[in-house]
């Protein structure tokens, strides 16, 4: 019997669905990333991506190999819960405020809820400013794009094959649950397990800033007409994946210790500005992104600023007092952790996932 009540889907909802956007972005992605790679002399290959839906209201989310075919499940709570809080943000006066008509705004929370029987959405209380909705909904849509690229990064890396060959596991869960510690970090699993998340995490920012970049030079999302300019939407997209994480820290506290899967979430944040700031030089080296003075800098203030945000509006809802850029140059505990995992994924993780990977594995972060 399924450990779960009601069986993953992977249909079902309506082409207009938010079910059916995520997957077509996932399925896209990972398309156009195998061939760009499809002349690589890596043997390894699988019948193709499967995405599947599980209706569970945690925020949870996996990646297999199964049957032949990469799989990514993502739970539903992982959608409500950021629909949710992104949502309710911009439902709040003064939050994200040169997004629309903030004033309009009266601060009541905006829940959303998955519908079994139509496989949909239901968002109550959404926005009341026509243009803040939109916003919503874009900001959203990345958080929740986050989720599914870190996931698509542990397939197309090569993770969840060599993980199931190395320990059998089948799957890579998003989250440590307290029966998972039972693997002491001697046999090397913690260690390898914190690499392979960096690793995803680089994936998923990556593949992310393109986006952000694809966006600002065609404005098909037509959000750009109404943001001051072109740089809040670096600022909407930090806004959304600091979100992320701080909802995943107030369900699950997180440290730096040897027998965790992920360095701690304020680790994996202050990383992930690293690979923006990385990938941001990569597409201006390759001239995909114009060389402008300035343009740099002004990206890394708009992903601060939205981090900033995004903590402002999560400690004053949560009572909490999350800073994670604070003491960012002279962390000694981030410094030793995360400069274990580099090494790690130069000396051993890089040569043992290259007969799996079906993109370039990055020579060092
Ligand atoms: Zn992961």
């Amino acid at each position: 019997m399924s450990r779960y009540k009601y069986p993953e889907f992977s249909d079902g909802f309506s082409e207009k669905s938010d079910f059916n956007l995520y997957k077509l972005i996932t399925q896209e992605v990972y398309k156009n990333l195998l061939e760009m790679h499809h002349n690589n002399d890596n043997e390894y290959k699988t019948n193709g991506l499967r995405f599947y839906y599980r209706y569970n209201d945690t925020m949870n989310a996996t990646a297999r190999v199964r049957s032949g075919f990469d799989e990514i499940v993502i739970n539903t709570g992982t959608i409500t819960q950021m629909r949710s809080w992104i949502f309710s943000a911009f439902s709040t006066k003064g939050v994200l405020r040169y997004c629309g008509d903030s004033s309009k705004e009266n601060n009541v929370e905006s829940n959303a809820s998955f519908d079994y029987e139509n496989k949909d959405i239901i968002q109550s209380e959404p926005p009341i400013d026509e243009s803040r909705r939109k916003f919503a909904e874009y900001t959203a849509l990345f958080g929740i794009r986050f989720i599914c690229m870190h996931e698509l990064g542990h397939l197309l890396n090569g993770h969840a094959a060599l993980f199931s060959e190395l320990y059998g596991f089948k799957e890579i869960e998003m989250r440590q649950l307290a029966k998972d510690f039972k693997l002491n970090p001697n046999n090397g699993y913690a260690l390898d397990r914190r690499t392979i998340e960096m690793d995803a995490d680089a994936f998923a920012v990556t593949q992310d800033i393109v986006n952000l970049d694809g966006i600002i030079k065609n404005n098909v999302a037509e959000i750009l007409d109404l943001l001051p300019n072109p740089y809040t939407v670096y600022h909407l997209w930090a806004f959304a994946v600091q979100s992320f994480f701080l909802l995943l820290e107030k369900s699950e506290f997180s440290e730096y210790n040897d027998y965790m899967w992920y360095l701690p979430n304020v680790g994996r944040q202050r990383m992930n500005i690293g690979a923006a700031m990385t990938t941001v030089d990569m597409l201006m080296d390759a001239r995909i992104m114009d060389v402008e003075p300035l343009k740099k800098r002004n990206i890394l203030l708009n992903i601060e600023a939205g981090i900033r945000e995004a903590q402002l509006f999560f400690n004053m809802n949560k009572n909490t007092e999350f800073d994670y850029l604070e003491g960012m140059d002279d962390d000694v505990e981030y410094n030793k952790y995360f400069d274990e995992v580099l090494e790690h994924w130069d000396t051993s993780m890089k040569q043992r996932l290259s007969k799996y990977a079906r993109s370039n594995l990055s020579s060092s972060k």
